[in-house]
């Protein structure tokens, strides 16, 4: 819980205009904030508005927004309910199910399940705000790990490769491990390290993962030593992840920033993707990904699901609409939080 007899600093994780909100007391009063953004909270003494200002923005003066207690009130608390289970069968990253139809129907499982929970437990409270602290690290070593998650089929693994492309000096990803067989067309080393299973499972005791799944009956796992080799290169080291294990991969020493890849409107969608020749997670094997209608509403649902569940844990928000709008705007983001001086790290 927060205390208020420090200083105070909170992300937070709606979006708020005073001006579409009908109950505050005097708009010119109000402070308006975007999701994602860091308040710092000068009092809270009132249980319906607290009064805050944002952080990086010099000029900015204090103002009132809706407290923790009201905005819980205001939300619905069904679309919130949601069942750590949910996530558990998921793989991870997941990006070559859809091409066997398999991914569809854990989907479909997934909203389910979903529906089910809702209506079992009660209510989970909304998320409203997050407290967070300034994390300062030496300018040299800002950001170096950047962990990119969002639903299969919505273009992390292309915005990954473009970011590589873009600027391979820069940029740098690991070599996962696997304990499948090698396929005809992969190398060793190349597309992953083939191992044992008990290889394999010597390292998990050893805590060599930073982070690691089960797909298929097979192990999957991203070293720490392949993430420390792409940072010591002084490259910023790519990983995407199921957003159920980003928790893994914060620790003491990695600190990643998180950003998770949306799908546009179902509109926009059908318009993008329908023709798109880039957008395949798996662009060597399978060019052009033709997506069914009900594809698209199942990367909808499983984005709201993840961001329902996760959303605390993201720092960033990409919509990607427009691939190369969605790169140009990652791109830029990843050069801005290289530059600050801070990052907001969850407070506990
Ligand atoms: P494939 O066996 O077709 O190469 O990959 C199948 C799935 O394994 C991917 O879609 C992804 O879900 C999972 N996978 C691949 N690499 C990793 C990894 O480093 N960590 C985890 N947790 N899963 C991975």
């Amino acid at each position: 819980e927060m205390s208020s007899n420090k200083k105070l600093f909170v992300r937070a994780l709606f979006d708020y205009d005073p001006n579409e909100d009908p109950t505050i007391p005097c708009k010119d009063a109000a402070v308006s904030f975007k999701r994602g953004d860091v308040l710092q909270i000068v009092s809270m003494e009132d249980d319906t508005w607290w009064q805050a200002c944002h952080f990086m923005d010099s000029k900015s003066r204090a103002g009132l927004i809706p407290s923790r207690q009201l905005q819980e009130r205001r939300d619905t608390p069904v679309k919130f309910t949601m069942q750590t289970s949910l996530f558990i069968h998921f793989p991870a990253g997941s990006r070559r199910s859809f091409r066997l139809g398999r991914k569809s129907s854990w989907a479909r499982e997934a909203a389910r399940s979903r529906r089910w929970s809702a209506g079992v437990h009660g209510s989970i409270r909304p998320p409203t705000y997050m407290e967070v602290i300034p994390y300062r690290r030496d300018p040299k070593d800002r950001h170096r790990l950047v962990v990119l998650v969002g639903p299969s089929g919505v273009g992390v693994n292309e915005l990954k490769r473009r970011l590589l492309i873009s600027d391979p000096d820069h940029y740098g990803v690991t070599v996962p491990y696997t304990t499948r067989e090698k396929r005809r067309q992969e190398s060793e080393g190349v597309d992953y390290h083939f191992v044992s299973i008990r290889l394999f499972e010597e390292e998990i005791l050893n805590h060599r993962f930073i982070e690691y799944g089960r797909y298929q009956g097979h192990y999957y796992g991203t070293s720490v030593d392949a993430v420390h080799r792409v940072m010591a290169q002084g490259r910023v080291c790519l990983l995407d992840v199921h957003p159920s294990k980003i928790k893994r991969v914060y620790t003491s020493e990695f600190k990643p920033y998180v950003v998770f890849v949306k799908p546009p409107h179902i509109e926009e969608l059908r318009l993008t993707r329908r023709r798109a020749k880039f957008i395949s997670d798996d662009d060597d094997a399978n060019p052009v990904r033709i997506f069914s209608e009900e594809d698209f509403e199942d990367m909808i649902e499983l984005a709201d699901a993840m961001e329902n569940q996760y959303g605390h844990l993201f720092d960033k928000v990409i919509v990607n609409g427009d691939i190369a709008l969605a790169f140009r705007e990652l791109k830029a983001e990843l050069k801005k939080i290289e530059e600050a001086e801070v990052q907001w790290i969850s407070a506990d």
